[in-house]
């Protein structure tokens, strides 16, 4: 039987101390959405099902006697630790559900610069880690735009990734052990190794899981020397994102890795360079950074690639490099645009998708085209490509739209068709519907043809890892209190 919210807080108070288990109705609301339906909190309009109670861990123990409860009975547990989520990972899957919040674990294990590996717990906000290496000259390369508001958690947690990464890569390249607590309680840790061929690489079952799979406690990630009086800007004009594609890939395909490879189009141009770029221009952007002797190779690489483009035009490096020390968003800009979403009603979104080289235009062309011609109310419709591969790059479409309807309806009235349309021109030429904002709720109705003859493998993960559904239901693998009717798999 489902217990009923007064008794799972009930029995919450008896495993924690009581001030550690919040059950303020404001707070509870809050935390039923995320950035997904974020109109929701700008608004103050909640329509979604709200956890029983948000409890804040201290420790691992903790975090296995909570989880150890909720598997018990039958409880839904949705992972918490920055709270920055985009895709509706932090929504409650049904009404017997808890926010368990890992921001109080916090403490920084270690910083060893000997084997150049710091251990965090879930908790710790990636700025605070990156400032602590940074005393030490090192970096964790690892630089995502919400940096100041994330932890480490559910960075890993989301398989997230920054803006050097096409040197430094992923979360995924940088994680190298972790302690996670399994549905039921059990803690089992992954040893901190530089590379073993033991087996499949569990560490994957961990790193990207969106609390589906097991709770990140602890984790231990690369460290790297911190030399940013080497660093190396360079940006170029040019007419087509099809030849910004083409410069992206020759330098790809040469070897050479940058730490930043950009490529923005007309309308997202101008949202960040229109103090130097037409509105006809697209700009392509690198960044070289680490050893000096590196830094000059690369650069120099990347020069000769693009001379071998005559309709690209040199920027400044400086106009590069101002506009790249703002590139992160901290709670005060955060802040601004909920504001501005208020008073305008006009609304921004973005949804990242990833491809090979062959297909990558193709998508951006079909999926811009497609929302123009079907979608109402744009005011501004554009993209970039932030993370480049030897074999492709991904497209972070970004889009603004006013909306007519009530803020409540934005997701199903906008957002859904919107995606929908992404989802469907990335699919049909092969690409991923995700590149690194995770699958959440938001994008679970297209699931199974993001995974296609593979599915039937996520799913046996899941049963194995979570035999009573009681991790973030409905994130990742739908069920029917989460699915969106019409939804393509989710239905
Ligand atoms: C302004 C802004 C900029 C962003 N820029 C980037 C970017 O550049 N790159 C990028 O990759 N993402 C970006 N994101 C998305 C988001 O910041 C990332 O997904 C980030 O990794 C989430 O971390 P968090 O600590 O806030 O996790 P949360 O929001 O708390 O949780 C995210 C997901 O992980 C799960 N989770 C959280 N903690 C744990 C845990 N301890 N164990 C298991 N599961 C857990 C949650 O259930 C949820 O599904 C951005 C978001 C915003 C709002």
């Amino acid at each position: 039987m489902t217990l009923d919210h007064a008794t799972i807080v009930d029995h919450l108070q008896r495993l924690l101390p009581a001030e550690q288990v919040h059950t303020d109705p404001d707070e509870l609301a809050i935390a039923s959405v995320d950035n997904f339906r974020k109109l929701q909190n700008i608004f103050g309009v909640h329509t979604m099902r709200r956890p029983a109670a948000v409890v804040m861990v201290r420790s691992t123990e903790e975090v296995s006697a909570v989880l150890a409860f909720a598997q018990e009975h039958g409880v839904n547990v949705v992972a918490r630790t920055g709270g920055t989520a985009t895709e509706g990972g932090l929504e409650s899957g049904t009404e017997a559900s808890i926010v368990v919040d890992g921001s109080p674990m916090d403490r920084i294990v270690s910083i060893d610069a000997y084997n150049m590996q710091a251990t965090v717990q879930c908790g710790v906000p990636l700025q605070r880690l990156e400032d602590e290496a940074r005393k030490v000259g090192l970096t964790t390369g690892h630089s995502p735009q919400s940096k100041p508001i994330a932890s480490m958690g559910g960075l890993v947690a989301t398989r997230s990734i920054g803006q050097f990464s096409t040197l430094y890569g992923g979360i995924e390249d940088l994680v190298v052990g972790c302690e996670v607590v399994l549905p039921g309680g059990e803690v089992a840790r992954i040893k901190n190794v530089p590379r073993r061929a033991a087996g499949p690489d569990i560490r994957h079952v961990v790193i990207g899981n969106e609390g589906a799979l097991c709770y990140i406690t602890e984790v231990t990630v690369k460290l790297f020397p911190y030399l940013p009086e080497n660093n190396i800007y360079m940006g170029w004009t040019l007419p087509t994102m099809q030849e910004g594609f083409e410069v992206l890939r020759e330098v790809m395909v040469a070897g050479y890795k940058p730490s930043v490879a950009r490529l923005y189009d007309y309308e997202d141009g101008q949202l960040h360079f229109s103090h130097f770029a037409r509105p006809d221009e697209c700009i392509v952007l690198f960044m070289a950074e680490g050893n000096a002797g590196i830094t000059r190779a690369t650069a120099d690489g990347i020069h000769e690639i693009v001379a071998k483009h005559p309709s690209c035009s040199p920027v400044d490096p400086k106009l590069i490099e101002e506009w790249f020390l703002d590139l992160v968003w901290g709670p005060d800009k955060v802040q601004r645009e909920d504001d501005r979403i208020r008073t305008t009603r006009n609304v921004n979104r973005t949804t990242e998708i990833s491809a090979d080289w062959s297909s990558i235009n193709r998508i951006y062309d079909a999926a811009i085209a497609r929302i123009r011609a079907e979608i109402r109310g744009i005011t501004l419709l554009g993209g970039h490509s932030s993370h480049s591969y030897i074999n492709g790059t991904n497209m972070y479409f970004n889009y603004f739209y006013d909306i007519d309807c009530a803020p409540e309806l934005e997701n199903d009235e906008f957002y859904f068709p919107i995606i929908d349309i992404i989802c469907e021109e990335t699919l049909r030429f092969g690409g991923s519907i995700v590149h690194h904002h995770g699958i959440g709720k938001a994008r679970a109705a297209w699931v199974r043809e993001e995974y296609g003859s593979s599915y039937g493998m996520l799913e046996t993960l899941k049963r194995a890892f979570d035999p009573a559904g009681v991790m973030n239901m409905g994130t990742i693998i739908p069920v029917p209190t989460t699915a969106r009717p019409g939804g393509p798999s989710g239905s």
